[in-house]
């Protein structure tokens, strides 16, 4: 009798439940911290040229090596943030998720350690998993007065516990939407020598006048990985391409476990022809960030709990049933996402249409949906 597959399967994964973040045909879908705002026209055409361009050379291989991609990344980063940053300092995949598994593949592995602090990015723990590095789940605030933010003394408190080989933070966090101060990813860096420290910033160009990035502490520091994405701001999800900025050295370890020609020339065109766009694309930015603000001041005012976000979308609190309010939402043709964080949701900020759908039936279902207040 031949095995059965769930005998063969790597004993670390039987049992797991992969990503599943539901992809459900609806009036209002703001339940993947997506951009909006569709590809405007004239970046469409010039998407469209440029994988014209490059069509006919399909029968050969991409550029491997994806040089204009990351010359063109370095100049996005350098002129966003003030930070010189220079192509061999960066890195490229089909989103950043990617990025991600290649850090884990160069630097985790069996035997190797990977920290985080819960709740932040789900896949953090998953991809981890997938290369057979052991995960850690620390801790952040407890829930109440700053809840979800992480101090300095706890997160090297907890890193010092763990000695982990790497250290994930994420800032603006998903799902709290709050940015983290330089002065832990310092502390966290100086705390774990062995560490690779990655601040994921997918969503950095959100975050709120004066919130510095992490790039600007790359310099000096040889085991510090920026990660970021066009998923987001620059609205090309569908797109696939995600990167980081780091020192040379370790990009170039990363050369070892990447397989070859991994972005495609259409992937490589399109991102590239994005990039020119660059200032069309993310006028959107503050559209969305003025709708973010909206959702928080509105839901205050219903009586809920939402997190101040520097991120395209709010972490809310206050519910009775958050199982319950995604259900009655969903009935009403507005998906939203269920963190798994009791008595809490997120939603992606939209349009200010979308927003307003979402914020009106919040409206209606708040008095019947809302926590008890403990008197
Ligand atoms: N990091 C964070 C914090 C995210 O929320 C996401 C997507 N939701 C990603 C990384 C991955 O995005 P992508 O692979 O599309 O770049």
């Amino acid at each position: 009798m031949s095995a059965s597959l769930s005998d063969l399967l790597r004993p670390d994964l039987r049992g797991q439940t992969p990503y599943g973040a539901p992809q459900l045909d609806v009036d209002v879908a703001l339940n993947t911290n997506e951009n909006s705002y569709a590809v405007p026209q004239d970046v469409v055409e010039a998407i469209v040229s440029s994988v014209a361009e490059v069509a006919s050379g399909l029968n050969r291989y991409p550029d491997r090596e994806f040089v204009r991609l990351r010359e063109d990344l370095a100049a996005y980063l350098t002129g966003a943030t003030g930070v010189a940053l220079t192509a061999n300092q960066l890195w490229a995949g089909n989103g950043s998720n990617e990025v991600l598994l290649h850090l884990l593949q160069a630097f985790g592995g069996p035997d190797r350690v990977a920290l985080g602090f819960t709740p932040a990015y789900s896949m953090h723990p998953i991809i981890t998993r997938t290369t057979g590095t052991r995960w850690f789940d620390g801790l952040r605030g407890v829930q109440g007065a700053g809840a979800f933010d992480l101090d300095v003394l706890s997160a090297v408190a907890q890193v010092r516990r763990y000695e982990p080989d790497i250290v994930f933070l994420c800032s603006p966090n998903n799902p709290t939407g709050t940015a983290l101060g330089l002065d832990v990813v310092e502390a966290i860096y100086d705390a774990a020598p062995r560490a690779i420290v990655v601040v994921d910033e997918a969503y950095a160009e959100f975050a709120r006048p004066g919130t510095p990035s992490a790039l600007t502490l790359l310099e000096g520091r040889g085991r510090l990985v920026v990660t970021r994405t066009m998923s987001k701001a620059f609205a090309l999800a569908g797109g696939r391409l995600g990167y980081l900025a780091a020192d040379a050295e370790l990009t170039q370890a990363l050369r070892l476990v990447r397989l070859p020609y991994h972005l495609s020339a259409p992937t490589q065109a399109i991102a590239c022809a994005a990039l020119e766009h660059a200032d069309g694309l993310l006028a959107t930015v503050e559209l969305l960030k003025t709708q973010r603000d909206r959702i928080v001041v509105g839901l205050a005012e219903m009586g809920l709990d939402p997190v101040p976000s520097d991120a395209n979308f709010v972490l809310f609190g206050g519910l009775s049933n958050e199982r319950v309010t995604w259900q009655a939402l969903l009935d009403r043709g507005i998906l939203i996402r269920d963190v798994g964080l009791a008595h809490y949701l997120r939603v992606t900020a939209g349009t200010p249409q979308e927003t307003g759908v979402f914020l009106d039936a919040m409206r209606s279902l708040a008095p019947t949906h809302r926590q008890e207040q403990s008197p």
